[in-house]
């Protein structure tokens, strides 16, 4: 898929789309979820999912190890680890060519780094290197679960961000559990930032559980 055609599919999408069809955020067994990417596949495809995004924490195997790129509905993508103004933020790359040589360098090579929330905060990426490559590699960058971003503008946050290439913000999410803890911002604050500045709003339930929601 042309980079193009990502970014007008995800602009197609609407708030309802991502609490009933499309979910552009779920864990496979490749990081810290619990199914497998073909067990994921199958459920969503039972469920009657449009498109759905396996998206690991700092890597792409989930593609790599199976052929479930070839069902329509899977868009390729990855949630890399990175650090920006003092904070932990989590960034989205969706449609990346999974060939690409660049973006390599970026995925993790230890089991810890992709699993462990601990580990994995000795993986931290720089996030402009991220957009960057992300960009490079033919996919879209998206600021993932943006009211938990620990800053007093969110707003000044995401234009930095944007500088760099950012083109989306992570707007339909759940905000369970310890994300729900962490949330600094309201849903109301995320949809004017991604209004003032232009950006793609995407929506996931950053499911790694048994059952897709
Ligand atoms: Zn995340
Ligand atoms: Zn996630």
């Amino acid at each position: 898929m042309r980079r193009e055609e990502i970014k007008n599919l995800l602009l197609s999408f609407t708030a309802e789309d991502f609490f009933k069809n499309v979910d552009l955020h779920i864990h496979s067994n490749e990081s810290d979820g619990k199914m497998s990417p073909y067990e994921i596949v199958e459920q969503a495809k039972a469920q009657g999912k449009k498109y759905i995004a396996i998206c690991d924490h700092n890597t792409i195997d989930a593609y790599l190890s199976t052929n479930i790129l070839r069902e329509e509905i899977v868009i390729p993508s990855v949630e890399f680890d990175c650090f920006y103004k003092g904070v932990l933020i989590h960034i989205l790359g969706y449609g990346i060519d999974i060939d690409n040589k660049e973006i390599k360098s970026l995925f993790a090579t230890s089991h810890n780094a992709k699993t462990h929330n601990f580990f994995r905060l000795f993986h931290l990426r720089n996030p402009k290197e991220v957009i960057e490559k992300i960009n490079n590699a033919g996919g879209v960058a998206v600021l993932a679960h943006p009211c938990c971003c620990w800053c007093f503008n969110l707003d000044t946050f995401v234009k930095g961000l944007v500088k760099m290439g950012l083109e989306g913000l992570e707007t339909y999410y759940p905000y369970n559990g310890l994300r729900g803890m962490l949330k600094f911002h309201s849903r109301e604050t995320v949809i004017k930032v991604a209004e003032q500045n232009n950006l793609i709003k995407t929506g996931g339930t950053d499911s790694h559980g048994l059952n897709l929601l």
